[in-house]
């Protein structure tokens, strides 16, 4: 092969380990070093090493054996499959080889374990134990983003794990306990027993170091975290089940064109797209909205029916005073009637009709006063209602038409997935990456019960106007619910992001606005992420909640990204 072979590493392996086998050479990681060099037509790097390795391989089973298992890697290597794609295989195999060179017995092991999870032949447990154990070779992540400075401390430094000795096993245990124990710490302590036990083992494996019993036990609790975690997953589905049924049939109960059904079926939607923690957080705060309103206007409605009740009752008094008055009038147009008839003078005949007149002039004005007085008490009503209908009409605009949140006036959800949808087709027409923030206010509720829910408000707004003015034209902040705001920054990518949110926070070590002829400092927590193309706005934010769970978690006034 040429000095300056381009083929990748996994395919010079590949014909390395045919160049033994052809050979039939024993695969000691010398004879290996010495095919991988001359497939690639480079210097052997390992000299000296002969007499060691060559012992360690004799241990790791003979030539026939290692050719055989060369043999069938190639086989595996060849056939592909679909849970097991070529480029996953070589992957797989350039990870174990790249990490096991030295110890030929380690080496045999890994290679078999490996070509026993190509063929299928371990269970599915296995399997996804055999599959992330080769990615624990991958070593150190090279992920980018404030994930590197979460105040986690590795337990286990990777690099330095490489060629470990069975004393440093316990090291690797303490850290697959922490995390196996992080998994399972459920509230209403159903992994309690787990924890108690994986504690234990934790500490055996200390005091006696690694066995092949160890390793069975430390196996067997592995396998009940991942059953206790499947179950939990199960609950989560069924959770999200339950969620999306309840949502649908709200929208259902709600009375048709009402404002509650517009709320709903947003609710609704929400869930639909999967129990994200933003989706789920969003719905709730829906709900807390719609409940919120909900109220106000059933105290409205109570009003206006008390009124009317009231009106109905006044309206009957009135009637029935009326009625006896006109009873009482009627008697009297009797007694006038038959005093007229008997009458012999023209005196008491006058007499007569005066008291008539009378009387029939104070029946008169009675029945204009309860008519004045029912038209006042029916406008009141009539008032009351047109309020009600108002609210109704304000609310149904609110959760179909506004896009403009009335605290801060910058835009509101709505807003921002209009803005969001119109940015996202100009990404896919010209390109171009997104850039979306989440930011929320850091200690919020402390600032609204020591100055009050007045100040509170002040801050949104001025924190709202602060940001909008610090931002360039063509980027966008939206009040996302409470204390929340999001950023969308169009053409943007993720190390600038992070620098308008270095921006940000810099300006606000001045402070945001006086209350009371003191200064109000406020921090806040971001997570950034750059949105996928083809993904939801909902599923971009919630990746970068994630980055702001992280935030908040590693001591506040900080931007994470996420990956
Ligand atoms: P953290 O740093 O972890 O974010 O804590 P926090 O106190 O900011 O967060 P938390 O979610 O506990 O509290 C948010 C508070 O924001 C509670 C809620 O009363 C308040 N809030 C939400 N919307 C408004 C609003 O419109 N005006 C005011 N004044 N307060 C609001
Ligand atoms: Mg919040
Ligand atoms: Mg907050």
């Amino acid at each position: 092969m040429a000095a300056d072979d381009k083929r990748p590493p996994a395919q010079l392996a590949k014909a390395a380990l045919l160049r033994l086998a052809q050979a039939q050479q024993e695969p000691t990681p010398e004879n290996y070093a010495r095919a991988y060099a001359q497939e690639a037509g480079t210097p052997l790097l390992r000299p000296g090493a002969d007499t060691a390795a060559a012992s360690s391989a004799s241990s790791a089973g003979g030539s026939e054996n290692w050719s055989q298992l060369i043999e069938r890697v190639v086989r595996g290597i060849e056939r592909g499959d679909k849970s097991w794609p070529i480029g996953r295989k070589k992957d797989g195999l350039q990870r174990v080889l790249a990490n096991n060179r030295s110890d030929a017995q380690r080496l045999y092991g890994r290679l078999q374990q490996l070509v026993k999870s190509w063929d299928g032949e371990s269970s599915s447990d296995e399997e996804v134990q055999t599959a992330s154990q080769f990615m624990d070779e991958e070593g150190p992540s090279t992920q980018p983003g404030g994930f590197g400075a979460t105040g986690m401390a590795p337990l286990l430094d990777i690099d330095t794990a490489r060629g470990l000795s069975a004393g440093e096993w316990p090291t690797i245990g303490a850290s697959l306990q922490a995390t196996v124990r992080h998994a399972v710490n459920f509230p209403g302590g159903i992994g309690d027993e787990l924890m108690r036990d994986l504690d234990s083992a934790r500490l055996e494996l200390q005091r006696d170091g690694a066995t092949p019993e160890r390793a069975a036990e430390i196996e067997a609790l592995c396998r009940r975290a991942r059953h206790l975690l499947d179950h939990r997953q199960h609950l989560f589905g069924e959770l999200n089940q339950l969620c999306r049924e309840l949502s649908a049939s709200l929208v259902d109960l709600a009375e048709e064109d009402s404002w509650v059904q517009g709320q709903c079926e947003i609710m609704h939607a929400a869930i639909s797209h999967g129990l994200g923690s933003r989706g789920v957080r969003s719905a709730t705060e829906l709900l807390a909205g719609t409940r919120e309103r909900q109220q106000q206007l059933r105290v409205e409605r109570a009003q206006a029916r008390d009124v009317l009740k009231g009106v109905i009752q006044q309206m009957l008094t009135e009637l029935s005073e009326l009625g006896q008055h006109t009873d009482r009038f009627q008697d009297s147009v009797g007694r006038y009637a038959d005093a007229i008839e008997k009458a012999d003078s023209l005196e008491s005949l006058a007499g007569t009709v005066r008291e008539m007149v009378e009387e029939s002039r104070s029946v008169r004005d009675l029945v204009k006063q309860t008519q004045v007085r029912l038209s006042t008490e029916h406008d009141r009503a009539a008032e009351l209602s047109v309020k009600v209908e108002a609210l109704e009409d304000e609310l149904r605009k609110l959760s179909s038409e506004v896009q403009t949140d009335q605290l801060t006036q910058i835009a509101n959800r709505r807003g921002l997935i209009k803005a969001f949808e119109q940015e996202q087709a100009r990404s896919e027409r010209e390109g171009g990456r997104i850039a979306l923030a989440l930011l929320d206010i850091d200690n919020f509720k402390k600032l609204n019960d020591t100055l009050g829910h007045a100040a509170g408000d002040e801050a949104l707004k001025s924190l709202a106007k602060r940001v909008s003015d610090l931002l360039r034209p063509g980027d966008m902040v939206a009040r996302y619910g409470g204390e929340e705001f999001v950023l969308l920054l169009p053409a943007t990518p993720i190390e600038e992001a992070q620098q308008v949110l270095a921006r940000l926070q810099r300006s606000l070590s001045a402070s945001l606005f006086t209350h009371e002829a003191k200064e109000v400092f406020v921090t806040f927590s971001a997570g950034v992420t750059l949105y996928r193309a083809g993904e939801t706005l909902e599923a971009a934010l919630d990746r970068a909640d994630v980055a702001l769970y992280e935030a908040k978690h590693t001591g506040k006034n900080r931007a994470c990204v996420a990956p």
